[in-house]
């Protein structure tokens, strides 16, 4: 039984796998494993030693009498055999040609399998193969199958300048009798073919938040509010008038995470933010706001119902970090300014530490959103309010781990901050970034 965190990687040849598995693997701050390269390296060995790999019972033998170290450098996986390090020719065309015969005999598999049964005694790790989900690895509840269509394989291959027989290593390797290439009934299968390998990695960190790898607060349930009459009618509200009048779009909406705990984490420009922000999600969001706003009688039975949670001060004071850890452990989402205040000039500001400590408390994945134009709809000290293009664009998931948290203090911080300032400050008005 593996004592750690196995994630598997299954599919076939030139399906995006290796890329997959080796972003995510950082993003998690796991270890990576390529198995296909353990068996790349042990037909290199047979190639070496003159052996014919149409005869099972030498490649078997040969396997069974080399010695195997299996180790990790820079926490990807690496084979010694007989003590040489064959990394520099697992590419080569012979081995190409020969590897899925050899991976095809039975004791070799063996040998492997138990190799890599012992990277999971030893690290969390995201695994890549064709067996890992099915005959590895069964028991982890982590699997994927990475799939590609065969022209886009092909192409990959060829941009990569490798010569690869890519629809023959498919068939022998679906069609051997001992651990074929098959899809793990409990496998995700994602589709690779339009997708990026960012998109890829953002889908599966999703799955696995999901399926409860902690890699966000292990205190977090699931939360999910469902938005009561007046947070519906606020929501509604705001996108239609904002619509109407400021020509309001949200791109790559379809980014946004709609379960578990979450920070959305936007640039500030104008009071508009808030509510336009909120329509990103389909649920309904947590956000904060000086208590003196609550003061007045009317605001004061209205906001609390539009989830909005007083606090001393926004920004970085102490109630409102309270208040941010508090609804992320309830597993809901929350919008957070990680510059502090509104714009002055429209310009991005720098991010303040405030967001950082918040994410090394919960561990809460973030979702950077950028807004575009609400500064020129309505600028800070200002009191006109002009009829300018509003945009949000949404980008891609931001998850943490506990690597990204080893060290605390104010400056880890405030390099978390920058983290999610820098994504935001990528996307751009088109989509982009
Ligand atoms: O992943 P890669 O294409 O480098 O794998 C090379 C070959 O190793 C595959 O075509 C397959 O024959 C074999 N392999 C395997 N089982 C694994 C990984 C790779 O049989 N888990």
């Amino acid at each position: 039984m593996p004592t750690h965190h196995i994630i598997a990687i299954d599919g076939p040849a030139a399906s995006g796998k290796s890329s997959v598995a080796r972003a995510l693997a950082q993003r998690l701050g796991f270890s990576y494993v390529n198995s296909g390269a353990m068996y790349r390296a042990v037909t290199w060995h047979v190639l070496q030693r003159g052996l014919n790999v149409h005869e099972p019972a030498a490649v078997a033998t040969a396997t069974e009498q080399s010695r195997i170290v299996c180790d990790l450098v820079d926490n990807q996986s690496r084979m010694l055999i007989d003590d040489h390090d064959p990394t520099p020719h697992l590419r080569e065309d012979d081995v190409n040609r020969a590897v899925s015969l050899v991976s095809s005999v039975p004791r070799v598999r063996e040998i492997l399998v138990a190799h890599m049964r012992g990277y999971g005694k030893k690290e969390n790790v995201v695994m890549e193969g064709r067996d890992i989900g099915s005959v590895v690895f069964p028991e982890t509840p982590f699997k994927f199958y990475i799939d590609a269509s065969p022209e886009v394989r092909v192409r990959r291959r060829l941009a990569e300048g490798q010569r690869d027989e890519i629809a023959a290593r498919d068939r022998a390797d679906s069609s051997r009798v001992a651990s074929p290439l098959v899809i793990a009934p409990d496998a995700a299968v994602i589709d690779t073919s339009a997708l990026t390998i960012d998109g890829v990695v953002d889908q599966i960190m999703q799955r696995l938040v999901a399926k409860g790898l902690p890699v966000h607060s292990q205190t977090a349930t699931p939360g999910g509010q469902r938005m009561n009459p007046y947070y519906w009618l606020g929501y509604t509200l705001s996108r239609l008038l904002a619509q109407s009048f400021f020509r309001f779009r949200i791109m790559h909406r379809e980014r946004m995470i709609q379960s578990g705990p979450l920070i959305l984490a936007m640039n500030h420009q104008s009071f508009f933010d808030p509510p336009l922000a909120g329509n990103a999600s389909n649920r309904a969001i947590f956000f904060l706001a000086r208590k003196t706003l609550l003061d007045h009688w009317f605001w004061g039975w209205l906001l609390p119902k539009l989830n909005v949670i007083p606090v001393d001060q926004e920004g970085s004071d102490r109630s409102a970090l309270k208040a941010l850890i508090r609804i992320l452990r309830a597993g809901e989402a929350t919008l957070v300014f990680p510059e502090g205040a509104r714009t002055l000039d429209g310009n991005l500001q720098p991010a303040q530490p405030g967001l950082g400590l918040v994410i090394a408390k919960t561990l809460a994945p973030v979702v950077p959103m950028r807004i575009f134009g609400a500064h020129e709809a309505w600028a800070r000290g200002s009191k006109k309010i002009r009829l300018h293009p509003i945009t949000i664009v949404v980008g891609h998931p931001i998850f943490f781990t506990q690597a990204d948290i080893a060290e605390r203090g104010k400056d880890v911080y405030q390099r978390l901050s920058e983290r999610v300032m820098n994504e935001i400050a990528k996307l751009t008005i088109d989509g982009n970034g």
